[in-house]
């Protein structure tokens, strides 16, 4: 059996939290392969090291050498490596890294020392090897995960029963360090999963998995104990981040589930992510709720639609020229709406692509309704329960809501909702309380 864990920032945030983690990986010793990301937040208010690696960017760009950031960098560490009672020379390794900072001077490189110097440290802590990320994660030149990493990392640990990788970078064919993007160790740990075969994927966070609601709008909502990668991708997208969205693919590909875990309340059960083959629905239909606000809707309506030769083709042409990405395309037999998230219409554009629509297309009607939420509903669950939207639209209509978009996927794993930003909090709340109160 072989577990990889990867450890966030706040699990990593100091000398205290690096000791629960070693006490963790004690009581299981299939935990070989450990991923960490940089010392997060210690408090709320606090600095996060990777930020305070990207001021320390900015300084060496302005001024050619790293300042007051760097300082707080090294204070860091150097607490961590007191607490932990470590005996390497934290001071040397810190001036080392500034000149390398310095020499570099490159954004990614100096965040990516964040994850470098905690890797270090750990594996100095938990007395097992260090592997540099630099070595054996293999970025392309369009800063793109290279398919060669899973046998870098494969070669580089066989043999090796427990090792620390730094997660978050790699390098590129020219041996540029490269990094993903932010909470990037969660695909870093996806990675080495799946480069070694691993049984299950563990990434440890400061939260019991996910939730079936945002805690922001629903009190203490249901953890939810398990979910299919689909469903996961579904929530994800729509707001519920715990992990990175891009952190599911390698593992998924290699039917390796993920299990959330929270190093605070280590004996939680978590949620666990399965693949679709392995995910047996529970009695409830609906896994989770998820939403965004802040999308615009433009509805098309014209007589005979269905009949017109390429008429959405013309339209998407438009947001294709302006760069526009869309979220949904609900259509009926004579109409069509295009969901798009309101950010990329600013500036003028809404006008001039309604403008441009017009011409193209000549509807009938157009309307544009900006300030809408999305809702989305999802639950493997859903597709075999009859009367499931029928609930859904009951409660909604019960708090006298208006719902003005309804999209379903063709999997029937979701039910998106748009109703006015105003509407999005009792929006959630009745269709939380209709499938997890009932
Ligand atoms: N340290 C990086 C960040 O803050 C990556 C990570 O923690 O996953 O984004």
């Amino acid at each position: 059996m072989i577990k990889v864990c990867k450890f966030g920032g706040t699990s990593m945030a100091d000398g205290v939290n690096m000791a629960r983690i070693r006490s963790i990986l004690d009581r299981d010793p299939a935990r070989r392969y450990i991923v960490v990301s940089a010392p997060g937040k210690r408090y709320s208010g606090d600095t996060k090291v990777t930020d305070l690696l990207y001021e320390t960017a900015r300084d060496v760009k302005e001024r050619g050498h790293v300042g007051d950031a760097y300082a707080k960098v090294c204070e860091r560490f150097q607490s961590i490596a007191h607490e932990l009672g470590l005996t390497l020379d934290a001071d040397a390794l810190l001036s080392e890294c500034a000149r390398d900072i310095e020499r570099e001077n490159s954004a990614e490189f100096a965040a990516s020392r964040g994850e470098y110097l905690a890797g270090r440290f750990m594996a100095e802590y938990l007395g097992v090897p260090f592997l540099d990320a630099r070595d054996i994660v293999r970025f392309t030149a369009n800063g793109r995960l290279d398919a060669c990493t899973y046998g870098l990392v494969r070669e580089a640990l066989k043999g090796i029963p427990k090792a620390v990788v730094a997660g978050f970078y790699g390098a590129d064919g020219e041996g540029n360090i490269r990094t993903f993007t932010r909470g990037g160790s969660d695909v870093s740990g996806a990675v080495v999963a799946r480069a070694v075969h691993a049984d299950v994927y563990e990434n440890w966070t400061d939260v019991s998995g996910f939730l079936a609601c945002d805690p922001r709008i629903v009190p203490s909502p249901a953890g939810i104990s398990a979910l299919s990668y689909k469903e996961l991708r579904e929530l994800s997208y729509m707001g519920a981040n715990v992990l990175h969205s891009e952190a599911i693919f390698p593992v998924r590909e290699a039917d390796i589930p993920i299990r959330i875990k929270n190093t605070f309340r280590p004996d939680d059960e978590g949620t666990v992510i399965l693949p679709s083959s392995r995910y047996r629905p529970r009695a409830r239909p609906v896994t989770g709720i998820a939403g965004m606000k802040n999308f615009t809707v433009i509805f098309l309506e014209k007589s005979l639609m269905n009949a017109e030769i390429g008429f959405a083709y013309r339209v998407l042409e438009v947001l294709l020229r302006h760069n526009i990405s869309f979220e949904h395309m609900p259509s009926g037999i004579d109409t069509m709406s295009f969901v798009i998230e309101s950010g990329q219409l600013e500036g003028g554009l809404l006008d001039t692509v309604c403008e441009e629509i017009r011409a193209a297309v000549a509807p009938d009607r157009m309307n544009v309704f900006s300030d809408v939420a999305l809702i989305a509903v999802v639950g493997h669950g859903m597709s075999r329960n009859v009367g499931i939207a029928a609930r859904l639209f009951a409660a909604i209509a019960r708090t006298g809501v208006n719902v003005r978009m309804i999209d379903q996927g063709s999997s029937e794993l979701n039910i998106i909702v748009g109703v006015d930003n105003e509407n999005y909090e009792r929006t959630m709340r009745a269709v939380y309380e209709e499938f997890f109160k009932n």
